[in-house]
């Protein structure tokens, strides 16, 4: 049965987010013919429109202004509303993003809509939609369906297959919405503080550092390692409770969900809040002095040493190979 999905785009500044692609190659793969429209809230995103088009939407709605060009979440919600009201989608697809978080449950409560939260997986059974989300801090996994005329989902990063880059193209419609007068927030400052430039959450290699670093400067030669592979800079939370790091690179069940193709785990010791946010990494390298450190049992390779010799080992064979 053919059904319509909107997915809300998730922006960096003018940029999609990689997480945006793979809820749209959700969105087509149980959309059955039916539209597959993107929504893009934020300002100058003529760019964001033409990647919409290339990897497969259908239609696409820009709500472009300058007042949006950060989150605001009455705004958002207006937007949204608007886009819900022209598409009228059996199915809202976010990032589960900061933004797609906040906004997700108001789209659905607005609507008294059911929400499958931090999907991993959508898929189609018997005709109908399947959403598969982790629970009991990634120990498990459960397939839901939600039921209604309206479903919400929020889809974590880095899982659903990205639809390739094609050659479509199209007129992005620019939505019409009313605006709230009262707006119960106002931004008034954005503090940026990503580690590194790539981005945790859709980072392919993650170098995550513990309390084995044992200083702030501890994470220099992780740095390093980081920068010969491309790849963002975690930690776990002894890391940023002993102030060796900031929290935004706080990894686990507290901290951020990450699903890399390889997390290089130095001196965590694999408590299991730190593995809530990280054990369902493709590959996992765990350098620990400690061989009974439990994250050796959820590592694929262990490397029992002292980081602090191992780690610039291993970054001057990569800058050999990798030249
Ligand atoms: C409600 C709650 C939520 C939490 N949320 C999170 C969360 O989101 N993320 C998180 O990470 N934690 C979280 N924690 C904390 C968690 O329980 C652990 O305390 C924390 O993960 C430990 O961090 P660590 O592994 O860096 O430190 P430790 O447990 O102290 O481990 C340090 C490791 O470094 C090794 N080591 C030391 N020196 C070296 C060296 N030179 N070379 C190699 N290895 C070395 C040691 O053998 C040890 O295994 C939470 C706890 C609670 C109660």
């Amino acid at each position: 049965m053919a059904r319509d999905v909107l997915v809300i785009a998730d922006l960096r500044g003018q940029d999609l987010r990689n997480v945006t692609l793979e809820a749209l190659g959700g969105a087509l793969r149980v959309a059955e013919g039916g539209r597959v429209a993107a929504l893009a809230i934020g300002h100058g995103l003529e760019k964001a429109a033409a990647a919409l088009f290339a990897h497969g939407a259908t239609e696409v709605w820009l709500a472009d202004q300058e007042a949006l060009s950060h989150y605001q979440p009455d705004l958002y919600l207006a937007a949204t509303e608007a886009a819900i009201a022209e598409v009228r989608p059996a199915l809202v697809l976010l990032a589960h993003s900061a933004i797609g978080r906040d906004l997700g449950p108001m789209i659905a409560a607005a609507h008294g809509a059911g929400q499958a939260s931090d999907v991993i997986a959508v898929d189609l059974q018997d005709g109908e939609v399947v959403y598969t989300r982790p629970i009991y801090a990634g120990k498990a996994f459960t397939r839901v369906k939600v039921k209604g005329e309206l479903a919400v989902a929020t889809v974590r990063p880095n899982n659903l297959p990205m639809p390739e880059s094609g050659t479509a193209t199209g007129e992005a419609r620019a939505l019409a919405f009313a605006a709230p007068s009262d707006l119960r927030t106002t931004l008034r400052e954005v503090v940026r503080k990503t580690a590194s430039g790539v981005d945790l959450t859709e980072a392919k290699i993650i170098v995550s550092g513990g309390r084995g670093v044992k200083s702030a400067e501890g994470f220099v030669p992780l740095r390093e390692l980081a920068d010969v592979l491309g790849a963002a800079l975690g930690a776990s939370r002894g890391a940023c409770d002993a102030g060796y790091c900031d929290y935004a690179m706080q990894v686990g069940q507290t901290g951020k969900v990450v699903t890399p193709d390889l997390y290089i785990a130095c001196g965590i010791s694999g408590a299991i809040q730190h593995l809530a946010g990280m054990s369902n990494s493709k590959v996992i390298v765990a350098i620990n002095k400690d061989p009974e450190a439990p994250i050796f049992k959820v590592a694929d390779y262990g490397i029992v040493g002292d980081l602090f010799e191992i780690v610039p080992a291993l970054t001057a064979e990569l800058r050999a190979f990798l030249g």
